[in-house]
């Protein structure tokens, strides 16, 4: 299920989209170019958005809180001006969401003016802010991005890269970033390549986006993914790629291709739509029911049930209509209705659930409310059996690379059976895919994934594993502040 916006409607029950970058470099519509690119990128975050471009080396940046296209008014899009520039759309995993938070982060520093804008979570944050602050750094924003800007701004080295592969160097989590300064656009991707990153070609410029469909808006062509571990720099005189970390095993997030990523973009050299719907013929196989249909909850899930229905042969029906004008707040009558946050996003069509067994395919369940409410709303059109199909497996653990997880406490397969669950949810049968299924289904190297939410295994070392030297958490709250997008 796509993720709801606004707070009355907040879905609970999936893990949530994290952040979306994207980068353009030598062309004259740089800014509406990027605008564009955010708008493609917004299902990877809705609580913030922002521009940075440079003209002649100054930079001019617009951010706000909220969807993109209500930070960029015509008007407030004239105001960034420049031929290169990078963009952002933020969902806060780490930091509050305030304004102080949106990225792209700038800053002024000893050699110029500078721009960062990431996707990932740095796990080690805590410990290199502590660490900055005791050498007298002062922080305005709370997200993790703003320790790259520290450590961009301390390093000796001598160019922009260098200072960037200094900073990077000393990280530990995930990160796909893009950082400019005045002249250089920079493209990084964590050793380990957990979030994805393409580069695009556009006339005579180049463009970086985290997903496919983000080029795709702007005809950009596909050149490559930037690989794990690689530092792509683009100025005046050309591109250059290096990379300079110590080689890791690929541990890419395998929770883009159930969830995060839009179905029509490629990410990690496959077809997200392809994965999704193996995902369901994976399912099929290993849980098959007899039943009169198969139906998704929209939108993510639906090619995991084409692939369910393909494999087993029962039709695929659009057995819940989504009303896809939702805007961010709602009014509630005083009376209250019943699961109003659902209702507001999702409908049964009494006609194709009335009287019939359904096969109710979703991606995933995180506390399981949301799909206790759907499923009550299918028995209430009369549906005579459900069989909930899940395409992963149970999520029982926190992720710490940049999709925002509740504490595992409040995971509702950490703390039931699948018996348990079925139960709670008022199904009459339900199934997970299993671990080895998942990663068969993406059809590429296993080892190459993280399954940590699915395992509790993690590729790195996570904030738990770190000590805090003082207990002293003294991060300014501005989340009560007031702008205007
Ligand atoms: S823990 Fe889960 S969501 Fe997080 S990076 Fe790993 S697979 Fe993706």
């Amino acid at each position: 299920m796509d993720p709801f916006c606004g707070d009355e409607t907040h879905d609970d029950d999936h893990l949530h989209d994290e952040c979306g970058v994207f980068g353009v470099f030598g062309h004259p519509e740089a800014p509406k170019l990027i605008y564009l690119g955010l708008y493609a990128l917004q299902h990877r975050g809705q609580e913030g958005a922002g521009i940075v471009c440079a003209d002649e080396g100054v930079l001019s940046a617009h951010r706000g809180v909220g969807l993109v296209s209500d930070v960029f008014k015509p008007h407030k899009l004239a105001r960034v001006t420049g031929d290169r520039g990078i963009g952002h759309v933020r969902y806060s995993t780490f930091g509050s969401s305030n304004l102080k938070n949106v990225q792209p982060l700038v800053a002024d520093y000893a050699r110029g003016s500078m721009a960062v804008a990431h996707n990932g979570n740095i796990t080690n944050a805590a410990v290199l802010r502590e660490e900055l602050e005791e050498q007298g750094a002062i922080f305005q924003a709370t997200t993790d991005t703003t320790v790259i800007l520290h450590l961009i701004s301390r390093s000796k080295m001598r160019t922009f890269t260098e200072c960037l592969i200094d900073a990077l160097g000393k990280l530990v989590g995930s990160y796909s970033v893009v950082a400019m300064n005045g002249t250089e656009v920079v493209a990084a991707r964590d050793p380990h390549g957990f979030r994805p990153l393409w580069l695009g070609k556009l006339d005579n410029g180049w463009v970086l986006a985290s997903e496919t469909c983000a080029l795709d808006i702007i005809d950009a062509e596909w050149v490559r993914e930037i690989e794990p571990g690689e530092v792509v720099t683009i100025t005046d005189a050309g591109i250059t790629s290096v990379k300079p970390f110590p080689p890791a095993v690929p541990k890419q997030c395998v929770f883009e291709f159930i969830y995060v990523a839009r179905p029509d973009s490629y990410i990690f050299g496959k077809s997200v739509d392809e994965v999704r719907k193996n995902l369901g013929r994976e399912l099929a196989l290993a849980a098959p029911v007899d039943a009169d249909l198969v139906m998704a909850v929209p939108d993510s899930s639906n090619p995991a049930a084409l692939g369910y229905s393909h494999q087993s042969g029962l039709p695929f029906d659009m057995g819940f209509i989504r009303n896809h004008y939702v805007g961010r707040t709602f009014i509630e009558p005083d009376q209250g209705i019943r699961d109003f946050g659902v209702k507001i996003k999702l409908n049964p069509s009494r006609h194709a659930v009335s009287g019939k067994r359904i096969v109710l395919v979703d991606d995933s369940i995180v506390r399981g409310t949301t799909a206790k409410k759907i499923i009550k709303m299918l028995r209430a059109c009369g549906a005579k059996e459900v069989h909930f199909r899940i395409a992963s497996p149970k999520i029982i653990a926190s992720c710490f690379y940049g999709i925002d997880t509740p504490n595992k406490k409040k995971l509702i397969a950490h703390n039931m059976s699948v018996e348990e669950i079925r139960d709670y949810l008022g199904v009459d049968s339900l199934a997970y895919l299993e671990i080895d299924a998942l990663l068969r289904a993406t059809g590429c190297d296993p080892l190459h994934f993280c399954t940590a939410c699915f395992t509790s295994m993690y590729p790195t070392l996570v904030p738990d594993d770190y000590i805090p030297k003082t207990n002293n958490k003294r991060h300014v709250d501005h989340s009560t502040e007031v702008y205007g997008a």
